[in-house]
């Protein structure tokens, strides 16, 4: 059974012929394993669902299904598990492969002598991949299948390394990690994407497992012309070190951002630095990626391409609005075409099992075109506030309404306007709840040059942020990973 598309499908598919592959995964998922999933079932049992139907995501609204809220997941992940009961195990699974058309391998199934060693692949969890908690301190947990790790997920690694390299001629590729070591999906998904896609995997970690010293030596010695890791990272450590150390790197680098938002100066910020050590054309890619959302990572093609949702057979990933929440559910929403905050269901088979479930992250657009650089088929997502950003928002409206009725101020703005500075390497927005206040604090070398920029780029602004002239070591604390917007 296919458990994801290749890049030539994705390029003479049409759009309506992946989503009716989507739909049937939905459909089989839905029918068969959600009932084997003890949160889903009883979901089931208490709004009178008929399982078989559920044909397509309209179907959840249709049926008066709720959307899930993180918390609930969080308090009891275990339960989120495809499950499946061992007696009835083998006919279940027959039935789950012909409701989606795939009779060829339940066929296969049928005759093979290796049954209990195929469905063991299937359904027993392997890996364990959390994201998030870097800043929050309550990382999501996600368990992937033998199947999904080692077929899915490397499978669309080694896509997205064919799509990332496709913006570079190197002779030679050796890859360099700088994510953090930790079980989190940043640093694993890399590992193995530089395992596949490169010649030379030079498997370093940063966040303290090598230090930046001991990384920027390494760099200077094996000259990485692939270098992933987080733009605050890169901005703040790494780059810095490496032209005060004087070493060089080559001329053409590649450099890959995940784990946290990458604003557009950040990405001219990068490339500045990186000029200074020899390369002269860096080429700065950004992706994104939600342990939820298990093996859909979603990479740019090109900067600013848009994330590219290349594996639409694990996920589907959808734009809603919500309108009425239970401490549990969102309990009223609807679907919204073009933007919004995202809604997920995975249909990639065993482990975990996210259905109907509220991501929180908000999508300021999300466009249904054949991109223009790489010809795919595939949805593209712009402009993404994480779910923390998303919080202090919220948050943020509830403090000021009464103060500034009827103003939206978007967080994630005020920290780009900053950022755009050249003399502001770095920029938190804080928000203080109490004293309905809002702060921004900036590091710089050049700190009145850049307060007096500050002043003008802010003088317009409906709610004018209270400058405060910080250090990185202060507003970052010892967390491995900035907390851009912060809520106090
Ligand atoms: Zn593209």
């Amino acid at each position: 059974m296919r458990e994801y598309l290749t890049l030539a499908q994705l390029r003479s598919y049409s759009f309506a012929k992946i989503q009716r592959l989507q739909n049937l995964r939905f459909k089989a998922t839905c029918s068969y394993l959600l009932p084997q999933v003890p949160f889903y079932k009883h979901l089931f049992q208490a709004y009178n669902i008929d399982q078989y139907k559920l044909h397509t995501p309209e179907d959840w609204k249709k049926l008066g299904l709720p959307l899930i809220k993180k918390a609930t997941y969080l308090e009891r992940p275990k339960e989120f598990v495809v499950t499946p009961d061992v007696k009835n195990i083998f006919q279940n699974h027959l039935r789950y492969l012909i409701r989606q058309d795939e009779y060829q391998t339940a066929a296969a199934l049928l005759l093979a002598f290796d049954k209990k060693e195929r469905l063991k692949n299937y359904y027993s969890p392997k890996m364990l991949v959390f994201s998030g908690g870097t800043e929050s301190g309550n990382p999501v947990p996600v368990l992937l299948t033998a199947q999904q790790k080692f077929d899915t997920l490397m499978s669309v690694l080694r896509m997205i390394g064919q799509m990332a390299l496709g913006t570079m001629q190197p002779e030679k590729t050796t890859g360099m990690n700088l994510f953090p070591y930790a079980p989190h999906l940043g640093w694993h998904a890399v590992h193995h994407a530089l395992d596949i896609n490169a010649d030379l995997n030079l498997c370093t970690a940063a966040g303290g497992a090598i230090s930046t010293e001991r990384l920027v030596q390494i760099a200077d010695k094996t000259k990485p012309n692939i270098i992933c890791g987080m733009s605050e990272y890169l901005r703040n450590r790494f780059l810095p070190l490496a032209i005060q150390k004087k070493i060089t790197l080559p001329e053409q680098v590649l450099f890959v951002n995940g784990a946290q938002k990458m604003h557009e100066p950040e990405r001219e910020k990068i490339s500045q630095l990186a000029g200074k050590i020899g390369v002269k054309d860096a080429i700065v890619l950004d992706l994104y990626g939600a342990s939820e959302l298990k093996e859909a990572l979603l990479p740019e093609c090109q900067p600013g391409s848009g994330f590219h949702h290349v594996a639409p057979l694990s996920t589907i990933i959808r734009t809603v609005e919500a309108e009425h929440a239970t401490k549990e559910f969102i309990d009223e929403w609807n679907f919204v075409e073009g933007k919004g905050y995202a809604a997920s269901w995975n249909i990639d088979g065993g482990g975990t099992l996210l259905a109907g479930y509220l991501l929180g992250d908000h999508y300021e657009k999300v466009v249904n075109e054949r991109c223009a650089h790489c010809s795919l088929n595939v949805v593209r997502i712009y402009n993404i506030n994480r779910i923390r950003e998303v919080e202090a928002q919220l948050k943020l409206t509830g403090v000021v309404e009464e103060k500034i009725k009827g103003t939206r101020v978007n967080l994630a703005a005020y920290r780009e306007t900053a950022l755009a500075i050249p003399e502001v390497k770095e920029a938190q927005v804080v928000l203080q709840r109490k004293k309905a206040q809002l702060e921004l604090k900036y590091v710089s070398d050049k700190p009145a040059i850049a307060r007096q920029k500050l002043t003008k780029a802010f003088a317009a602004a409906e709610m004018k942020p209270k400058l405060i002239f910080t250090t990185l070591d202060k507003i970052q604390g010892k967390k491995i990973k900035l907390e851009a917007i912060r809520i106090e």
